[in-house]
């Protein structure tokens, strides 16, 4: 008897189990989005969001991290983290070792010339007659994100690029966008694009421009939105570590930006002020209408950067008053967006995910008065430093192209005419440039193509190296160290204070929670071509983070 009841009851098992798995099946079917937002908020540091955390509204940060899907360590694993490097990396799943985007400048070693990373000549600026629109994304060598999603509707759907920096608009968007658009500044106006993606702009980029926003925001004070006793996440706001404006006697709040405009560029002064970043999201909003994103029967793309932050953290460092006051702010900025999606999309039609570029340094003047090791470099005596070894070993100072995002080019034809070898000369500079103070590794870059380092800053800076483009002898300075001026603050190293960035997804398809895994920002491209059940950039080596998707 037992022989026969066991059957028929593992079978009832296996039954209700099958039962068990098809329905929870059905639910897991998550349906299309109709829009993707991508938002990369330039130099967020991963602690700002709990830094200010009490700070913040319900609705704005808290909303997407109360109801979305926190990766709490999420990193880059390149060097340089500089802002073009970043947003490409996002969008296309790879380090610039195959992607090919290395810097925001950089050396060209066919050109014998300084490039920057969207240059392009062959392209004509559409919106006013500035060379600020002459640009493409021609030096990005892989597909992104956004190009996948309109390869895999046939070219249906839109993806549309936007940001006050050029670079941040056109490189996410990708080479098949239907539209990337920045701020001119200057004596301009006017939010422009490239003859790259179109011959004249749409008409509701010129109801836009003609509006005259900017105008309207630069024609109010900068003053901290709640009482300025209450910024207590912030130094005191008068002190040594902070730029200031040309015109200003101190740098602190309230600012009287009409005045200050003048002899701070003009319209460009609305980028480095949060309400460039309103500014921002009133020029998405126009996007999403006149575009009617998230409306058809495919899924749109809006990838959208905001840009101030990065002027903001430039000019007055991580603990400053006016760096808090420009997050509180965007959280204001991010609850509006984030209610007009629910309002002109639909609260389940639309997935997002918020990063940031890259992260950035405390001031290291700050914390050197703090007794916390920091340092800066002086690119005039490092020059000489490196002239000096050439001429003590080789006899020469002609060895060397340039140095720029801490890399040394050799002049191979120099070092052939005069009969030496090019790898000893690497090597030698490599081994005597660590002896500079604020140096503390060196390696050639035929070292970089023979070995595999597998973690830490050495594999950030492999990462980092591109064959094709990337120095003969590459360095890593010691931690917290910056060549810029004493004030303020900037990133590019592979240290966690650059590469430790917000992660988070929220929306349709998205789980509720947090991890605590270390992650790296490749992993968001693939993440979300699994939730788009499309194909992933062509050169990602990103993961799926499966716990972010249900
Ligand atoms: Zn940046
Ligand atoms: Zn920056």
């Amino acid at each position: 008897m037992k022989f026969k009841i066991a059957p028929i009851f593992f079978s009832l098992l296996l039954l209700l189990s099958c039962n068990n798995t098809e329905e929870k099946q059905q639910s897991k079917v998550t349906k299309k989005s109709k829009l993707v937002v991508g938002i990369v908020v330039d130099q967020m540091r991963y602690d700002y969001l709990t830094r200010y955390a009490d700070r913040f509204g319900e609705d704005g940060f808290n909303r997407i991290l109360n109801n979305g899907f926190s990766l709490e360590n999420a990193h880059y694993n390149y060097i340089p983290t500089y802002t073009a490097v970043g947003h490409t990396t996002v969008y296309t799943g790879t380090t610039p070792s195959e992607h090919g985007i290395i810097s925001n400048n950089w050396y060209d070693k066919v050109l014998k010339e300084s490039i920057y990373c969207v240059d392009d000549a062959n392209y004509k600026t559409v919106g006013n007659n500035s060379e600020n629109g002459q640009k493409s994304p021609k030096r990005l060598y892989t597909t992104t994100i956004t190009d996948e999603l309109h390869l895999a509707q046939n070219m249906q759907g839109k993806t549309i690029g936007i940001s006050i920096k050029d670079r941040s608009a056109i490189l996410p968007a990708g080479h098949s966008a239907n539209a990337a658009y920045w701020y001119d500044g200057g004596n301009f106006n006017n939010w422009i694009t490239s003859t790259f993606y179109m011959d004249d702009l749409p008409k509701w980029v010129k109801d836009f421009n003609a509006n005259n926003k900017a105008d309207e925001y630069l024609n109010q004070p900068w003053e901290t939105l709640y009482d300025i006793s209450t910024y207590t996440s912030s130094r005191a706001d008068d002190n040594i570590f902070e730029g200031k404006f040309k015109g200003e006697a101190t740098p602190t709040l309230p600012k009287d930006l009409k005045s200050l405009r003048t002899k701070n560029g003009n319209f460009s002064l609305i980028k480095t002020v949060p309400a460039g970043n309103t500014f921002t999201v009133d020029f998405a909003k126009a996007a999403i209408l006149g575009e009617n994103l998230g409306k058809s029967e495919y899924t749109d793309f809006l990838a959208l950067s905001f840009s101030t932050t990065d002027y903001v953290g430039h000019k007055y460092g991580v603990a400053a008053v006016e760096t808090e006051d420009t997050y509180l702010r965007l959280d204001k900025d991010l609850e509006d967006f984030f209610q007009f999606l629910d309002k002109e999309v639909g609260k389940d039609n639309y997935t997002l995910f918020l990063t940031a570029d890259h992260a950035a340094v405390h001031v290291p003047a700050y914390l050197q008065s703090l007794k916390i090791p920091a340092h800066y470099l002086s690119t005039k005596k490092f020059q000489e430093f490196v002239l000096n070894i050439t001429k003590k070993y080789f006899n020469s100072v002609d060895l060397i192209e340039n140095i720029s995002n801490y890399q040394i080019f050799l002049n191979k034809e120099k070092i052939e005419s005069l009969k030496l070898d090019v790898n000893t000369v690497a090597q030698k500079l490599a081994d005597e440039v660590v002896n500079y103070d604020e140096i503390y590794k060196a390696v050639t870059a035929r070292t970089l193509q023979t070995t595999n380092f597998t973690s830490g800053i050495m594999n950030s800076l492999q990462n980092g190296y591109n064959q094709k483009f990337s120095g003969d002898v590459l360095m890593i300075p010691n931690p917290a160290t910056l060549i810029s001026g004493r004030t303020g603050t900037s990133h590019g190293s592979g240290y966690s204070y650059d590469t430790h960035v917000p992660m988070i997804f929220y929306g349709n398809g998205i789980n509720k929670g947090t991890s605590s895994k270390r992650y790296n920002v490749t992993d968001i491209a693939p993440t979300l071509a699994n939730l788009l059940k499309i194909e992933a950039p062509n050169a990602t080596n990103g993961i799926v983070i499966e716990e972010v998707l249900n």
